[in-house]
């Protein structure tokens, strides 16, 4: 089953409201929900998914590509292309030759929010693209949670309390038969203050790579 939002989607008021500011600022810009990033080839090859918290302003939402434009980005994709799961060059843009490998890459809430903070309500309502994002990959065995709010999101839509599967980085769940591993987000605040190393990233999808074969 897929169901996408609608380009112009308005059940969060305050982000549409953000993004038509930002459309009026910058009209060359994506500046609406950000699409899952698909590999190459059917749904039927996805059996890992990466689950991030929302677009960067500067990053996703003026590029249209998950984690595109910005740091966390960098980091992502050169992990990705060290342990498999994607292939070609990473330029930040989305016309580059970066491809997915049996990997796909979504948002927990698709619409850039303000300072990166998106409200309680506003994950619960964008969990409705979220739950069948992931139901659409039939043979997906893994998912990669990008700090808490994407990690309990993604709990919640694999119909779970989040108290039976809490955060932590490294820590793996099997949920509804999908094992979730969990990572501190890869932002650049999270590098640069220390919370995240490259080599404490790495052995997530190390971890991933382990388990898929
Ligand atoms: S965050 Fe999700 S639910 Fe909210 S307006 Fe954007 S697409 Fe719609």
């Amino acid at each position: 089953m897929i169901c996408e939002p609608s380009p112009d989607c308005a059940i969060c008021p305050r982000l549409h409201a953000f993004l038509a500011e930002w459309r009026e600022k910058e009209p060359g810009w994506h500046n609406a929900p950000v699409p899952p990033f698909l590999p190459v080839g059917s749904d039927e090859t996805v059996e890992l998914l990466i689950v991030g918290l929302a677009p960067g302003l500067r990053g996703a939402n003026r590029t249209g590509r998950p984690f595109t434009g910005d740091y966390a980005g960098d980091l992502l994709y050169r992990t990705l292309g060290d342990f498999g799961f994607a292939r070609g060059k990473f330029e930040a843009r989305p016309d580059d030759s970066l491809k997915l490998e049996g990997t796909a890459i979504v948002n927990a809430v698709r619409c850039v929010p303000p300072e990166n903070k998106p409200t309680a309500t506003e994950i619960n309502h964008c969990r409705q693209f979220l739950v069948p994002a992931i139901r659409r990959f039939p043979h997906l065995r893994a998912i990669v949670t990008l700090g808490t709010i994407a990690h309990q999101s993604t709990i919640r839509a694999l119909g779970q309390p989040v108290s039976k599967h809490p955060f932590g980085h490294g820590r793996m769940s099997i949920v509804d038969g999908i094992r979730v591993f969990s990572s501190y987000h890869c932002s650049r605040y999270n590098t640069n203050t220390g919370v995240l190393t490259e080599e404490m990233f790495r052995d997530v999808f190390r971890a991933v790579r382990e388990f898929l074969g």
